[in-house]
């Protein structure tokens, strides 16, 4: 799957789809970084930035922050040498104005746009539920599930013994509000993808190994179109 064109995915599902992780393995699969916008934003609370204490409440209750504060960030990460052969995105974008200003952006970074899909993981809201409220994160950066991916010992990180925490906003009540904007903002989004025909579904309610290998054969046929055409 290695090609000298460009090629940027747009990896779209709702919180807990698992959307990172597959942006992960896709991104390893092919050679070009996967660019989270999630991750971004959460190094800029945590190095303490002048951005992160702006930020950090909205991302603590769930909410986006402003198109200008995350765009600041992401436009740059697009410009790395590493991303030089194509990208993937990560939770952006997350609403039609979001989409508009990617849209002029990649116009001018691409030159065409033929190459730019987007990757849509389906999960339902039950499944969302129970995916986020039993996550646990490190300090670290090592996540667990109490349920799915247990650390050895209750509460305590496998790989440096941190204590482990719910991330702020996997809160049930902030869990209920981030698919509530996920499902109002994203509708017109994937709207656009679909109806440009540059639009890949995949089911997320299967294991991890069998969603990539759907997003592999998706994006192989679509790569090989490239390449040929
Ligand atoms: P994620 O890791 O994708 O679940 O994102 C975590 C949080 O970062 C979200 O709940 C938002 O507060 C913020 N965030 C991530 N992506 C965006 C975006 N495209 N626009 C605005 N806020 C965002």
């Amino acid at each position: 799957m290695r090609t000298k064109r460009k090629i940027i995915l747009i990896f779209f599902g709702p919180p807990g789809s698992g959307k990172g992780t597959q942006a992960e393995m896709i991104s390893e699969k092919i050679k070009i970084p996967a660019i989270s916008a999630g991750k971004l934003l959460r190094e800029e609370v945590e190095n303490k930035t002048e951005t992160g204490k702006a930020i950090e409440k909205i991302m603590s209750r769930g909410g986006l922050v402003p198109n200008s504060v995350i765009e600041k960030l992401l436009f740059k990460r697009m410009l790395k040498k590493d991303a030089a052969r194509g990208f993937i995105l990560d939770g952006y974008p997350r609403k039609k104005s979001q989409q508009d200003n990617l849209i002029k952006k990649l116009e001018g970074v691409t030159g065409q746009k033929d190459k730019i899909f987007a990757v849509l993981i389906n999960v339902s809201d039950k499944e969302v539920k129970i995916r986020l409220g039993g996550r646990r994160i490190c300090a670290c950066g090592a996540t667990y599930h109490i349920k799915f991916n247990p650390p050895k010992k209750k509460g305590i990180c496998d790989l440096c013994g941190s204590k482990l925490r719910i991330r702020a906003d996997d809160k049930p009540s902030v869990i209920a509000d981030r698919l509530k904007i996920y499902h109002k903002e994203i509708a017109p989004i994937i709207d656009y993808w679909k109806k440009s025909g540059r639009l890949i579904k995949v089911d997320g309610e299967r294991s991890i190994e069998a969603v990539h290998r759907g997003i592999v054969k998706s994006v192989s046929a679509l790569i090989n179109k490239i390449v040929s055409g």
